[in-house]
């Protein structure tokens, strides 16, 4: 049976008179008929207020390590709002969760906080400016780092007419200065050769490299191990910091991170969403030396919202889940099972496909092999996909309805969640393949 969106549409209506789209954030607005409110989540679902369940596989854009709503760490939320909210003074906490981090991050010698992972971002690059003394940086195609000017740019790949050049840079959108264009170098993502190549022209102008270990916002698909350590060996070969932005893999895809797995120790990394189960807090961890410019070497860094007492208990709480149960086990187990259970399905009927990233956040693609690089993920057809997310979605399996972003997984997935996604998978496929070759029917009559 259809399900009803009768409230949500109902509470657009209300909503778009007060709010731009009716949302709070772009994101979040799927069409006027289409926008859902959540009444509520659970471990791995989401309720609407049209009381539609939701296994969700979105997870707040990847925070909800632990499911929504888990009692633990809600409850240690809640004990550090007995302490208050903010103070303008530190408190005690926060040694304690800087510590944790170092434990299961070792480049993080030392830690500062902030309220968000743009925050973190403009933070590390700032901290890497003041060290150097340089204005420059680097940033990769298919990268997201947040919303402030400096990072939002993207390649042209789609309005360039001759492949075989470079596509224009654009700004995400209106409202970031041309200026900052000049500041930035925008190169591909798995691609050694051209940062070598800017590198050793322009090390004397830029201060660090921006990677993200995993495209997180761009279907997850992974720095090849090589590609990360080139990018390791590069920065320390021409004294460039190298700013890895482990926003949304850090404690997710390890412990210790996409550098645990990898082996690769940043210079400069930022840490947030998995480390407080969406409780709004972010890290900046790095290099002592680095890290030891924040006051006494000159860097500014701070804010009044910064280790808020509540959501500082909140990450003391997730970060100990994680590193002393096996919760990350089960979230791979789960990446794992479910990852095998679309191949299954998707073998069966003779469809190709690919998964990219890591099983906690994999991307899904309909073809033998997944993208390596923006470019080539653009040039893509992804009909497939974005016809297929419409119907599990409208079935209770909430993933992303565009293919950027991978599919999250909490800890709170569990068995009962796995056979109703597949068994949803499995039907939304089936209509999928009906509804794409209709045309293709009604055109050959
Ligand atoms: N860096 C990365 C790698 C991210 O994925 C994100 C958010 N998706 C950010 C930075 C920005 O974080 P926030 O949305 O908390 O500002």
């Amino acid at each position: 049976m259809a399900r009803s969106r009768e409230r949500s549409n109902a509470h657009f209506q209300r909503a778009v008179r007060s709010l731009p789209l009716g949302v709070s954030s772009n994101f979040r607005y799927w069409g006027d008929r289409e926008t859902l409110y959540v009444k509520r989540g659970e471990g791995a679902r989401i309720f609407d207020l049209d009381d539609n369940e939701y296994i969700d596989y979105r997870l707040g854009y990847g925070p909800v390590i632990l499911g929504h709503c888990h009692p633990e760490v809600d409850a240690a939320a809640r004990e550090g709002q007995q302490v208050g909210t903010v103070f303008a003074l530190s408190t005690e906490r926060e040694a304690v969760v800087a510590e944790l981090i170092h434990e299961m991050v070792p480049a993080a010698e030392l830690v500062r906080f902030s309220n968000s992972g743009s925050e973190a971002v403009m933070a590390a690059l700032r901290l890497a400016r003041g060290v150097t003394g340089r204005d420059g940086y680097v940033i990769l195609e298919g990268s997201y780092h947040g919303l402030f000017d400096a990072v939002m740019w993207q390649a042209d790949v789609e309005g360039q007419a001759d492949p075989s050049l470079e596509p224009e840079l654009l700004p995400f959108g209106k409202g970031i200065p041309e200026l900052v264009r000049q500041l930035l170098w925008h190169l591909p993502y798995n691609d050694a050769g051209p940062l070598e190549d800017v590198l050793r022209r322009h090390a004397d102008r830029i201060a660090g490299v921006l990677i993200e270990p995993i495209l997180g916002s761009c279907c997850g698909i992974p720095a090849t191990r090589e590609f990360f350590r080139a990018v390791r060996e590069l920065c320390t070969r021409y004294g460039v910091l190298m700013i890895v932005d482990e926003v949304k893999t850090g404690f997710r895809v390890a412990r210790g991170g996409a550098q645990e797995l990898h082996g690769v120790r940043a210079d400069i990394c930022t840490l947030a969403k998995a480390m407080a189960n969406g409780y709004p807090i972010a890290a900046i961890g790095g290099r002592e030396d680095l890290l030891r410019h924040f006051g006494r070497g000159g860097v500014t860094h701070g804010g009044t919202y910064t280790a808020g007492c509540m959501p500082l208990a909140a990450a003391e709480k997730t970060l100990r889940i994680l590193k002393d149960t096996p919760a990350l086990d089960d979230v791979l187990g789960y990446g794992r099972s479910l990852q095998a259970g679309i191949s299954r399905i998707l073998s069966v009927r003779g469809i190709p496909h690919s998964f990219a990233g890591h099983p906690s956040m994999g991307g899904l693609f309909f073809r033998d092999s997944a993208p390596a690089n923006y470019r080539d993920w653009k040039r893509s057809d992804y009909t497939f996909y974005d016809a297929l997310a419409q119907h599990l979605i409208a079935n209770g399996v909430m993933c992303e309805p565009d293919s950027r972003e991978p599919w999250f997984v909490s800890a709170a997935h569990d068995r009962s969640c796995l056979e109703e996604t597949l068994a949803v998978f499995e039907e939304a496929v089936d209509v999928t393949l009906l509804q794409l070759a209709a045309p293709r029917a009604t055109a050959a009559l």
